[in-house]
């Protein structure tokens, strides 16, 4: 079968990265898992033994009879036809897991975080250059809205950096493996709000935090979290854009 570019169709092909995956993933019996995008099977075959309870979430019909045929005699497995894009969860906490189509991580792992009271943790391949964004810390050029975002509800390691070799089709660029693992401590946080406020920050990445929040913070409360008005957002902590949210959401505006 011809892979799909469309659907970011990069199969994974060596059995080493598989192993490798399935090790940080370390199934249980007792687990709730989700694979997005489980394609031909090739990690599923390794979650499906473990004896976990496992969802798979795959958009080409195309493959639909191919996984039917693998794992429909498997009473662990439940096959779903559907956008990952549109998942409500439901049921959890999920361990979340797959070699994502590249095309829809960023929008993925966005609509994940909303959902993070039903996931314990996420483990993915993506794109190297997405996993080092999320992983970057203040004062790096790739600290951003993804950084902020997910290490806002995640704790994000970067593992296995994976070359193009081991996908066929290849893929342009490298690809690694990061695991989110969901924090306890419950945040008074709104998402929408710390979203809102990280897009306007880094809106201009040449800016000041002072011009690009204009419209939503004043000078005082940028003050008052430490923040001076002349720095740029790359170089402002979690913690800070989590303060400045909260003083957003008591109408503490400009
Ligand atoms: N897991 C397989 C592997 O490692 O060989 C396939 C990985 S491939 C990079 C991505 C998979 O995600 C493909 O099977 C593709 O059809 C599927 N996919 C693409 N867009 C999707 C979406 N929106 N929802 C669910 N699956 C999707």
């Amino acid at each position: 079968m011809k892979a799909k570019k469309s659907l970011g169709q990069n199969f994974l092909q060596d059995d080493g990265v598989i192993h490798n995956i399935v090790k940080i993933i370390n199934p249980k019996s007792t687990e709730k898992l989700i694979e997005i995008g489980p394609g031909h099977g090739a990690i599923t075959r390794h979650l499906q033994s473990s004896g976990a309870a496992l969802q798979l979430i795959e958009l080409d019909h195309d493959l639909i009879p191919i996984l039917q045929q693998q794992f429909d005699c498997h009473e662990n497995v439940e096959i779903h036809h559907t956008d990952a894009l549109k998942l409500k969860l439901e049921g959890g906490p999920f361990k979340v897991v797959g070699n994502l189509p590249y095309n829809i991580s960023s929008p993925l792992l966005i609509s994940m975080l909303y959902q993070s009271e039903q996931i314990e943790q996420m483990i993915f391949m993506l794109q190297k250059e997405v996993v080092q964004r999320i992983c970057a810390s203040p004062g790096t050029k790739l600290f951003g809205r993804l950084s902020v975002m997910l290490q806002h509800r995640f704790d994000c390691t970067a593992h296995l950096s994976i070359p193009p070799e081991a996908f066929n089709p290849r893929p342009k660029v490298d690809s690694q493996i990061i695991q989110l693992v969901t924090k306890k401590k419950p945040t008074k946080v709104d998402l929408p709000v710390l979203e809102r406020l990280v897009k306007q920050s880094f809106a201009m990445r040449r800016k000041t935090i002072r011009n690009n929040l204009k419209q939503l913070v004043s000078i005082e409360h940028l003050e008052a979290v430490g923040i001076d008005p002349s720095q740029r957002a790359e170089t402002i902590s979690l913690s800070q854009f989590e303060q400045l949210a909260l003083a957003v959401q008591l109408g503490a505006t400009a």
